[in-house]
């Protein structure tokens, strides 16, 4: 469910009709709906109601903008982060060190001391190696680390290859075999304290099976841990729940159906449950607002032309995912086009032979579903200052993210000396 909605023929975003802000900021630009959010995180917290004092911490890589994570932040929901760049993001929102979760494949000895001394609840270690790094980074600064071991499952989520985390093959985690000693070793390592155990097997699940499967590997782990003399005291079961991009296809699961099969697996674990959901809050709560800026005779079909590129949006391009596409002011006609963006890339294509509202030159339109790992992904490619980004609450909205200016984006680099003027 989430709050972008026709009234009086135009797209609105809650109470604010999409055209305004288009008229305000320009194109193109993300829009944020702070009543999807919220109801999103308490939909999620509900779904979770059995459970005894869960932590839910937010994948701030799914959208990092401060006002969205201010207002998470608000609904008392923790953040899991994968670079210390993101938890210093989460810490500036609100959220207390106490609630951050600290994940990833490649944390350096910087970022671990830079988190170490912030605080944060716990580092979900990845590899023996990054044990005895965080040892003795923790040593030196006379800390302690809480720790959770991922685990990989060698569990197929059934998604997309890149999105997927949790098959023996990819880079994360630590094999299911050794887990039970990689925990032993943290047990023995100074500046360590094991805590639990992590798994995330990866994003858009569109089926509760694979979870499931991953879940009950984990607690076969805790009982084996248990019986080793090892104390566990949480259990980190990551994200992924899919969101609906496409009304066409199967529902993803709902968070009822989630929580449900969690507290029938976790029964009896005896642990804190840590979840880090990123993309079912935040992934339909955005939309990324365009501009047609041509039509263009196609082949077969038309070529939408938008202002919106690849650099905006490169989901389509490196996930091949599917966004719905609207019309801000339908006329009430469909046709069939492909919808492209103007940077110079044959993968700047959102769409191909798609029926969709009939627009033409000037008409605005918006990618639906586009608040997760969309606007974060933004790069300048072809010189195109990063989107910027606003949020509404209600009537009101806001710009959360000024447009960059393009004399920004130039002085960003710096001529060395035998080419500056002086020494023309
Ligand atoms: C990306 C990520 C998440 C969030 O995944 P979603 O599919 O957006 O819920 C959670 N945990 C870890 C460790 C991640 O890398």
């Amino acid at each position: 469910m989430h709050h972008f909605h026709l009234c009086d023929g135009v797209l609105h975003a809650e109470d604010v009709p999409l055209d305004r802000i288009a008229e305000a900021v320009g194109t193109p630009v993300y829009v944020y709906s702070t009543a999807t959010l919220v109801r999103h995180a308490r939909v999620f917290r509900a779904a979770l109601a059995g459970l005894d004092d869960p932590l839910i911490a937010y994948a701030v890589k799914a959208n990092p903008n401060a006002a969205v994570l201010r207002t998470l932040a608000r609904e008392r929901l923790g953040a899991d982060a994968v670079s210390w760049g993101e938890v210093a993001r989460a810490l500036h929102a609100g959220v207390p060190a106490e609630r951050i979760v600290l994940s990833g494949v490649g944390k350096t000895g910087d970022e671990m001391a830079a988190a170490l001394r912030a605080g944060i609840l716990q580092f979900n270690i990845e590899s023996e190696q990054e044990a005895h790094t965080l040892s003795a980074v923790a040593a030196a600064l006379d800390l302690t680390a809480a720790v959770a071991v991922r685990v990989n499952p060698d569990v197929d989520a059934g998604t997309h290859a890149k999105i997927s985390t949790g098959k023996s093959e990819n880079k994360f985690g630590i094999p299911y075999a050794r887990a039970a000693a990689a925990y032993a070793l943290c047990a023995s390592l100074s500046g360590l304290e094991p805590v639990g155990i992590a798994v995330h097997i990866g994003s858009q699940l569109t089926d509760l099976a694979p979870l499931e499967r991953a879940f009950e590997r984990i607690g076969q782990l805790i009982a084996e841990l248990r019986a080793a003399g090892h104390p566990v005291h949480r259990a980190d079961l990551g994200g992924g729940l899919g969101v609906p991009y496409d009304a066409d296809q199967p529902a993803p699961p709902t968070p009822e159906a989630y929580g449900a099969m969690v507290a029938r697996v976790t029964e009896g674990w005896d642990v804190r449950l840590i979840f880090e959901p990123g993309r079912a809050l935040v992934g339909n709560a955005g939309v990324l607002l365009t501009r047609v800026i041509r039509v263009k005779a196609g082949a077969e079909h038309p070529f939408v032309v938008v202002d919106a590129g690849m650099n905006d949006l490169i989901r389509p391009t490196l996930y091949d995912a599917w966004h719905d596409f609207r019309a801000v002011a339908p006329r009430g006609e469909r046709f069939t086009a492909n919808v492209v963006g103007p940077v110079c890339e044959t993968g700047d294509t959102f769409a191909t032979a798609r029926p969709m509202d009939r627009v033409g030159e000037g008409d605005l339109l918006a990618f639906m579903t586009a608040g997760a790992y969309a606007a974060t992904m933004a790069s300048t490619y072809n010189s195109r200052p990063l989107t910027p980004e606003a949020i509404v609450s209600g009537d009101r909205w806001a710009v959360t993210r000024e447009r960059q200016p393009i004399e920004a984006l130039i002085a960003m680099d710096r001529l060395p000396p035998w080419l500056s003027e002086e020494n023309k």
